[in-house]
């Protein structure tokens, strides 16, 4: 019970006057193939002086290729690069933080994210905590941010996750994984560069990919769904199905997913997901299974409340020659299995979404455990 009410999401809260959300939105956002080279321009009329860097937060898959080169690192700019093997982590956070503070005496002029969900979470949590004192831990939850974070930009190299549209920076704390939700998580400047994409693995691209296609179909057969929501999921949800059942060519297939990915940020901002995203942070919490993967892994079972999305997902498993891996709960003891349940029912919102207010009279803890069984 300890972790379920350490975890626990309450449900999403409007600041006290508010009786409808009132969110902040990427200001700017440029598209288009070969875009990463306008950064340059971009940063100029950020950069405070010459001492103020620009730090760049860069995914190690791209050391040693030429992206480096095209990164507009001047002055004391710096290029940091950061494995995306393991999940953010609070700790990992506040090292980074340390280290850029010992190493300036100035505040950068920047973060630049640039790589998939991992990174553009690091840079998101990183220019907060510039700012504001104390320890990332101290922001995970739902607007404890008290002071403007640092000038930010997100350039995604893998598409789904909407994180480079969404308010949150998800990050695994010492007591629970939960996002830093505020106004001043969202990133100020995004560069979307679908080619930048061109490297990823397909194993990779899949899962990262289905993270947006079940972002569509939680946040479209929820309870919280409303006009803004549905037109975005709508959206997003075509795409993915351009892209992951039709044959488009290598160009657009990278363009739309890019597109999917931010319409199915948006759509989720103003609802919420559901069933599979709830048991993969499970999933996450226990043995470390990454986000993508681990909603693939739950969603392929949750036909009983997804049936035409689950339908459509194994449609797309096939056509790509996905071979999801199993037993990954096989060997699990009684108490992680009750760990996982404790973690995956603590997700309030998400349950309430899926099924309605009434959602702890319909799932039991035996039903969980057994969908976690087959995985
Ligand atoms: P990721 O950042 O974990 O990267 C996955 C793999 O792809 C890594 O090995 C990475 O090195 C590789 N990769 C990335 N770009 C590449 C490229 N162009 N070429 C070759 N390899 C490349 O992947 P992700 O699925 O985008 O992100 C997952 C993370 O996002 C999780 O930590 C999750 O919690 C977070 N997330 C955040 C939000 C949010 O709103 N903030 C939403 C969903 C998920
Ligand atoms: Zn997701």
């Amino acid at each position: 019970m300890e972790i379920k009410k350490e975890i626990a999401l309450k449900k999403i809260p409007t600041r006290t006057s508010e009786k409808y959300r009132n969110f902040p939105m990427v200001p700017r956002v440029v598209f288009g193939n070969g875009s990463f080279d306008q950064l340059r321009d971009i940063l100029l009329s950020k950069r405070r002086h010459s001492e103020a860097p620009m730090i760049f937060l860069l995914d190690d898959v791209f050391e040693g290729t030429d992206l480096i080169d095209r990164i507009p690192n001047m002055f004391c700019d710096q290029i940091i690069f950061i494995s995306a093997e393991e999940e953010p982590k609070t700790e990992q956070v506040d090292a980074l933080v340390q280290k850029i503070k010992k190493q300036f005496h100035e505040l950068p002029s920047g973060i630049i994210g640039i790589g998939g969900g991992t990174l553009l979470d690091l840079a998101k949590a990183v220019a907060i905590l510039l700012t504001n004192k104390g320890g990332a831990a101290d922001y995970q939850g739902w607007d404890l941010v008290p002071k403007k974070s640092v000038y930010h930009v997100g350039i995604p190299t893998i598409s789904g996750t909407g994180a480079e549209v969404s308010r949150t920076t998800v990050l695994l704390g010492p007591h629970k994984k939960l996002g830093i939700n505020s106004d001043y998580t969202t990133f100020d400047q995004v560069v979307l560069d679908p080619d930048l994409t061109k490297g990823v693995k397909k194993e990779q691209w899949f899962y990262t990919g289905m993270d947006c296609y079940i972002h569509c179909i939680e946040s479209l057969n929820g309870t919280f769904l409303n006009a803004f929501s549905k037109s975005y999921g709508e959206k997003a949800l075509e795409l993915c199905k351009e892209v992951f059942l039709d044959n488009l060519s290598d160009s657009e297939s990278r363009d739309n997913l890019m597109m999917a990915s931010w319409h199915g940020g948006m759509s989720i901002a103003y609802s919420q997901v559901g069933i599979a995203h709830a048991m993969s942070y499970g999933l996450g919490y226990l043995l470390g299974v990454k986000h993508g993967i681990g909603n693939c892994l739950v969603f392929q079972h949750l036909e009983e409340y997804y049936p035409e999305g689950v339908k459509l997902f194994q449609q797309m498993v096939k056509k790509h020659d996905i071979v999801l891996p199993q037993g990954i709960c096989g060997n699990l003891s009684e108490a992680d299995l009750d760990q996982m349940v404790n973690v995956a029912l603590g997700m309030e919102p998400l349950w309430e979404n899926a099924l309605g207010e009434n959602w702890k009279s319909i799932i039991t803890d035996d039903k969980l455990k057994s969908i976690y069984m087959k995985i």
